[in-house]
């Protein structure tokens, strides 16, 4: 069979499948599948959330990014058939065949089967998620009237953001920021009230002390309250239980927002191969599947072992892995010798609020708003093709990378 018409199925259109099929294009019968019409950039999801960036920059199109080398179906993987290499939708009637496959479908929001989550509680993965947010602060804000006590406001306007990793702390300095100016804006007394919950003993655990300074520093500025070795029992609609030493406590919240970890997707859970103990899929220095190597699997849903650990579950290490996968799946169809690779920890980014963020490169941190620009840069350089970098790139030099305000419903702009 000519190259051409060998059939490339990659599942998942995030950083790992997305950047695949980019590399991809071209080298035979390439389709990508995914449930969204649109790539996310995530680490910049908080940007998004305080308009600093618009959707189109971060979460553009796949008919934007792909020409017609490669085949779009957006539609939700329901069953993969290993043995008869056949993929089935939840919408399309045929299953797919596939010569090739890739696995880059990432993981969901964990809740830990914590009472009331899953039910309750905001996730943060998704565009959709951010706007929801967006709406609960400013329906928050707006129920509150001009003249109540501060304690009052206080406790009307409490957001409980569970998980102290980068996403917790990033998103808790971004509302921290958005909801202070809000006040000013619209006079209220008193101020909003951030909590970041935390079971372990710190914040972002997988970062390095230095980055970590950083962090905890942006944490105080913004006023945001650090509850470690707090553990979350229940959330409602309108509250969140927490425990503290044995001592457990009921505070009544605006909104409770979970970016307490990453579960497996269950799409690979009913998959019979072989996995580490989280569920991981075990994948050979050359990430094929142990016994299907016509099947690749990156990103999130894959243990890759010669990785730095720092990278596990990030986007960085996606990103890399999907420059491999793409070379060995070329090798593969070519009948040449598959390649590995060991990937590195790029240099870390964290944004601190609407004007600060700490970055780690080179082995050196820093900080505020000199930070904050570096990261605009490096993750300019991180979008996904030329012609997308070039204008988001473009729009953020010439037209600015301001915060939206939280307006009132009715006047939103
Ligand atoms: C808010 C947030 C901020 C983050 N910040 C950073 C950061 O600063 N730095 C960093 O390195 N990492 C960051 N991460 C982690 C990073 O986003 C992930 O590690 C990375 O996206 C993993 O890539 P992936 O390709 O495995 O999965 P994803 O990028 O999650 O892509 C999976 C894709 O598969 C699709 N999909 C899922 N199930 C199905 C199905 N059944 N059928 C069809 N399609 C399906 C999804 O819609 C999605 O498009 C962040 C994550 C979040 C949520």
């Amino acid at each position: 069979m000519a190259n051409e018409n060998k059939r490339i199925v990659i599942l998942g259109g995030g950083f790992g499948g997305l950047f695949t099929a980019l590399d991809l294009a071209g080298a035979g019968d390439v389709t990508l599948v995914s449930d969204e019409d649109h790539f996310l950039f995530s680490p910049m999801l908080y940007e998004y959330l305080s308009g600093e960036v618009e959707e189109w920059h971060i979460a553009p199109h796949y008919t934007e990014l792909l020409d017609d080398q490669v085949n779009l179906v957006q539609d939700r993987v329901s069953n993969i058939d290993l043995e008869n290499r056949l993929v089935s939708f939840e919408k399309a009637g045929e299953p797919f065949g596939y010569d090739v496959l890739v696995l880059a479908v990432g993981g969901v929001t964990n809740y830990a089967g914590v009472e009331g989550a899953a039910q309750f509680a905001l996730p943060f993965r998704k565009i959709a998620h951010a706007d929801a947010l967006r709406q609960r602060m400013v329906e928050a804000l707006d129920a509150v009237p001009p003249d109540l006590p501060p304690q009052d406001v206080r406790s009307a306007l409490t957001f409980a953001i569970v998980g102290a990793g980068a996403s917790g702390a990033e998103l808790s300095t971004k509302m921290a920021d958005l909801l202070r100016d809000a006040f000013e804006r619209r006079a209220l007394r008193g101020e909003p009230r951030i909590l970041l919950i935390e079971m372990g003993d710190k914040v972002v655990p997988g970062m390095g002390q230095e980055i970590r300074t950083f962090v905890e520093s942006a944490l105080q500025e913004s006023r945001v309250e650090l509850h470690t070795l707090t553990r979350v029992l229940g959330v409602t609609e309108n509250s969140v239980r927490v425990e503290h030493n044995g001592a457990p406590t009921e505070i009544r919240t605006a909104a409770v927002v979970w970016t307490g970890g990453v579960l497996m997707n269950p799409l690979i859970l009913g998959l019979e191969v072989d996995k580490t103990e989280r569920g991981l899929l075990r994948v050979n220095p050359m990430l094929q599947l142990m016994v299907h190597e016509n099947v690749f699997a990156l990103g999130d849903i894959a243990f890759f072992a010669d990785a730095s650990p720092t990278l596990a579950g990030t986007a960085q290490l996606a990103l890399q892995q999907a420059r491999l996968a793409a070379r060995n799946v070329k090798s593969l169809i070519a009948g040449q010798e598959l390649h590995t690779k060991h990937f590195e920890e790029l240099g870390e980014a964290v944004s601190l609020g609407t004007e600060r963020a700490a970055v780690l490169a080179g082995g050196k941190a820093f900080g505020g708003p000199l930070a904050r620009q570096a990261r605009f840069a490096m993750y300019t350089s991180r979008l996904p093709t030329w012609h997308h970098r070039l204008r988001v790139g473009a729009s953020w030099f010439f037209e600015g990378t301001t915060p939206r305000p939280l307006l009132p419903l009715g006047i939103q702009r």
